[in-house]
């Protein structure tokens, strides 16, 4: 695209106190929601960023560091939209990485689905209330600990550290914790103290992106990303820049739980 292809706005967002100015340069054209990841990692970077300085300055500083990658074995949430990037990311990954990757994401498919765990998320997400608010969470809550029992590490982690750190979802720039890090490997313990974040955009693109390709109100794991994607390949719909960043910034006045 050259430079009549883009368009720069302004926005700025209050967070508690805090202003927060962002500038962004967003396509002209239509494009799949996809292709304005890179956009939404930036701003998500500025509310993380926003969102640690206030722990910081209430006395609870950030503990998480490189080296430690308890909590790369959780099941990560992503969007419809980051089923298509990370699918791509992997597609465009020279040999023999791209296969390397691959095959720890089969790897780690292999190793959950025959416990049932995908379907029991599945049907917990969608199921339609009356189930009391607190009986639904506790499900979800039990659901996060036997997946994180499972052991499988996300195949991008690395000697602990994530491989593909500047191209990682939102949900994991929005995980970050204040207590020691010998509590996320036992995460069980109710010891771990996250940081609070005023806003969750992983949340914004999750509800933007949703086109039910992969089935109605389904639980998107990392760890299906390749299958998802292969197994429901789809015509994207696309927007404009501006037309996407109005979308995701509508979020904003809905509730931040989903
Ligand atoms: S993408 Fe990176 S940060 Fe996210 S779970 Fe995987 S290794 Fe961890």
């Amino acid at each position: 695209m050259d430079q009549d292809d883009w368009i720069t706005g302004r926005v700025t967002l209050r967070i508690g106190a805090q202003p927060v100015d962002l500038e962004m340069t967003v396509p002209a054209q239509p494009v799949p929601l996809h292709r304005m990841i890179p956009i939404f990692q930036q701003v998500t970077n500025l509310f993380v960023e926003a969102s640690t300085g206030v722990a910081a300055s209430d006395g609870r500083a950030v503990s998480c560091k490189a080296g430690c990658g308890a909590c790369c074995r959780q099941a990560v949430p992503i969007s419809e939209a980051e089923v298509q990037q990370i699918s791509e990311l992997v597609e465009a990954m020279p040999e023999p990485r791209r296969s390397e990757i691959r095959a720890r994401f089969a790897a780690g498919v292999a190793r959950i689905r025959p416990t049932g765990w995908f379907e029991a998320m599945d049907a917990t997400v969608t199921a339609p209330p009356p189930e009391p608010a607190e009986a639904a969470r506790q499900k979800l809550t039990d659901l996060a600990l036997q997946y994180f029992h499972l052991g499988v590490p996300c195949p991008f982690l690395e000697d602990e550290s994530c491989s593909i750190h500047p191209d990682r979802p939102l949900a994991c720039r929005e995980y970050l914790v204040s207590s020691p890090a010998e509590h996320c490997a036992v995460l069980a313990s109710g010891t771990v103290r996250k940081i609070e974040m005023a806003l969750k955009p992983s949340r914004m693109l999750r509800r933007i992106s949703r086109i039910e390709r992969f089935g109605p109100g389904r639980f998107l794991p990392l760890i299906l990303a390749l299958e998802l994607a292969q197994d429901h390949p789809r015509e994207l719909p696309q927007k404009t820049g501006p037309q996407w960043m109005a979308d995701f910034f509508g979020e904003l006045g809905r509730t931040q739980q989903d």
